[in-house]
């Protein structure tokens, strides 16, 4: 047990000038800086403790705010967990796809590169940024979709694009691309609505994928309730912590609807893993339909980076939530008096 008090809380903001190249973009955020407000809390024994909330640039002053209430992270629970299952993942990892290869802002060509590259490292699964022009969805998914084959699973993300008639009518012009679901479709809030996409989209076989905006266990319980979804997405920083993401493990579980978190930004990827492990070894025991989200961005600010082989993310070997950046890395990215925003500013004149 702890002895300590704490004695000293830190938040940092945290900013990756990833809008210079494209990264992250999708058809809601042109041009995102992906961020965090980083946390550090000590005791007065010594001990230090770290955590992270994402945002993609300018929320991050919100978040800050946040990070000295009560969206701390916390221990996830060790017991019950099944051998067999433990060992199966320690060997093989877990299942992962990628959504490096295809954000909104790429061109074709960098698009096929990394499309090419990811498949000869293995990825078998794909996620497809689409919604702000259906002529260019329509080119980079048949793109894709003929590079990656008819076995091989691609996803499409609007990122809350269009309103719900909208959307079905859209989501069936990208059908014949055969996409295993539409992630976020429309506002994150509107439950019935997402029932309404879910039901008209459901004889195509494309589902509804939403949850990194969802920011309690009641909207997943009314989502699950209303069959308004087919894959829950939770999110390492969205939710009260790590016993909030639990609770909508187990109702997942409950209503058997796979679970496939979202993951990428800064660190999100570092912290789901330890939750979606917990969820195979301790909750669902499936993999069927399941994966988790991988972006290959900003890993290496990371004492413990998430290990991907084979397209599987490796269990983390080292104590910890894995959300420790290295001190030089805060320093340097610190808004908006860290070196590399001070030389973005000084190149823009502001
Ligand atoms: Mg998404």
């Amino acid at each position: 047990m702890l002895k300590g008090k704490i004695a000293k809380l830190a938040v940092s903001d945290v900013r990756f000038p990833t809008s210079l190249e494209q990264h992250g973009s999708d058809a809601m955020h042109a041009n995102p800086d992906y961020s965090a407000a980083y946390v550090v809390i000590e005791t007065d024994d010594g001990l230090k403790g770290y955590g992270i909330t994402f945002t993609v640039g300018r929320g991050t002053e919100i978040e800050n705010e946040d990070g000295r209430g009560e969206k701390g992270h916390s221990e996830p629970p060790r017991s019950g967990m099944k051998r067999g299952h433990k060992k199966e993942m320690l060997k093989e990892g877990y299942p992962a796809y990628t959504t490096s290869c295809a954000w909104l802002g790429y061109s074709d060509q960098q698009l096929t590169q990394l499309c090419s590259t990811a498949l000869t490292e293995g990825w078998t699964k794909f996620k497809v940024k689409v919604g702000a022009d259906l002529q260019d969805d329509i080119r980079r998914c048949s793109l894709i979709r003929k590079m990656i084959g008819p076995e091989n699973s691609l996803m499409i993300d609007a990122n809350q694009r269009w309103d719900v008639a909208e959307a079905i009518s859209y989501v069936t012009k990208l059908a014949e691309f055969r996409p295993l679901w539409i992630e976020e479709p429309t506002c994150p809030d509107d439950i019935l609505g997402h029932a309404a996409i879910s039901k008209a989209l459901a004889p195509l076989g494309i589902g509804v994928a939403t949850g990194e905006q969802c920011h309690n266990r009641v909207m997943f319980k009314q989502f699950l309730q209303a069959s308004a979804l087919q894959f829950v997405q939770i999110d390492s920083c969205r939710v009260g912590s790590v016993n909030e993401n639990l609770a909508i493990m187990l109702m997942a579980a409950k209503f058997r609807v796979p679970v496939c978190p979202h993951a990428g930004g800064v660190g999100l990827c570092e912290l789901v893993q330890h939750l979606i492990l917990f969820d195979y070894i301790s909750v669902s025991a499936s993999l069927e339909n399941r994966m988790c989200e991988y972006v290959d961005h900003l890993h290496e600010h990371f004492k413990s980076p998430t290990v991907i082989r084979n397209a599987h993310y490796m269990p983390p070997k080292d104590p910890g939530f894995s959300s420790e950046m290295f001190d030089e890395s805060v320093q340097k990215h610190q808004f908006p008096h860290g070196e590399v925003w001070r030389s973005i500013l000084e190149k823009n004149g502001s």
